[in-house]
């Protein structure tokens, strides 16, 4: 905004001050948006973020140079991280690795400063890595499929997950497809959520062979949606609803109602500059009912 020049060059309140080095550094070139602007973007959308990570483990997309240069998908801790962000260690086949964790804003905020764009927590419950909390089918669109076409693939996956009945919610991944979320409760154990979304994607693709496929890799989507189940075991992450994308459009995850999903235009429809306005004005939160969902995954 016009204030830009005159504000320090330092985190908003809400967050403890940590300082955040080159502020004015252009990080999405195509949207025209400064390293300060991502660190306020999360200083606000905090309330709503980190309910989605605390607690969890997380892997992180970092671009040191802004999203025009390289960026890398980082799982495991390190060091030098600041004073706010915390590391879990988890157990592994050999031995345990350390992975990063936050718990509040200023741990987002220390993690902006490290450059991080994007937030990809597991989708366990806070403390308890080793169950699923969370199933997504994330819906990959092949390059010629338009956009009513994967619209149509989320209602049909939430169909036939409530005829099992399992209720389910859908966000935009911020870049080309849906995330259809299903809520576990109580928590699965991470092999018994692994089969349940191999199976359940392998059943709707049966159904549908024209139009959906449960089988990784660019040629078996072409012209189709791959329901991408792969998202579901222990260790692998899926976007953070209202995490920012690395990607030119700084899209954003973002939660929907299922009544609304017709009306959105595509997987980046919310961006960085429009997601706060749309999370300020809206009357309520269309996953508020996640929370409060007890449903058992049912056998395959
Ligand atoms: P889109 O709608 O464009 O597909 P997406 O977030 O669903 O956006 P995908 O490529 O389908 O992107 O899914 C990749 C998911 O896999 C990410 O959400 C991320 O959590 C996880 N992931 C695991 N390893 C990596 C990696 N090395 N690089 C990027 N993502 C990774
Ligand atoms: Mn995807
Ligand atoms: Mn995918």
């Amino acid at each position: 905004g016009g204030t830009r020049a005159a504000r320090p060059s330092r985190k908003p309140a809400g967050a403890e001050a940590a300082t955040l080095t080159s502020p004015e550094r252009i990080v999405f070139p195509e949207a025209g948006l400064t390293k300060r602007e991502v660190a306020d973007y999360y200083a606000a959308i905090a309330p709503w973020l980190l309910p989605e990570l605390a607690g969890r483990p997380l892997s992180v997309v970092r671009c040191p140079d802004g999203i025009a240069k390289a960026c890398f998908f980082q799982k495991h801790a390190g060091r030098g991280w600041g004073a706010h962000v915390h590391t879990i260690r988890i157990r592994e086949k050999d031995g345990s690795d350390d992975y990063l964790s936050v718990d509040d804003a200023a741990g987002l905020l220390d993690l902006v400063q490290m450059n991080v764009l994007e937030f990809h927590p597991w989708g366990s419950p806070a403390g308890d890595p080793d169950h699923a909390s969370r199933i997504v089918f994330d819906l990959d669109p092949g390059a010629s499929v338009a956009w009513p076409r994967v619209v149509a693939a989320a209602r049909e996956v939430r169909r036939q997950l409530a005829a099992i009945g399992l209720a389910s919610f859908v966000r935009t991944s911020g870049g080309k497809g849906l995330h259809v979320v299903v809520p576990v409760d109580p928590p699965a154990p991470w092999d018994a959520a692994h089969r349940f979304a191999q199976g359940f994607a392998r059943a709707l693709a049966s159904l549908h062979p024209d139009e959906l496929v449960a089988v990784a890799g660019a040629k078996n989507r072409k012209g189709k949606i791959f329901v991408d189940w792969l998202r579901n075991g222990r260790g692998a992450t899926s976007v953070a609803s209202y995490s920012l994308r690395a990607r030119p459009a700084a899209g954003v995850a973002m939660p929907l109602s299922w009544s609304e999903l017709g009306r959105v235009p595509g997987g980046d429809a919310f961006t960085l500059r429009s997601a706060l306005q749309r999370v300020r004005r809206r009357r309520n939160d269309p996953w508020e009912a996640i929370a409060g969902t007890s449903q058992a995954l049912p056998p395959v």
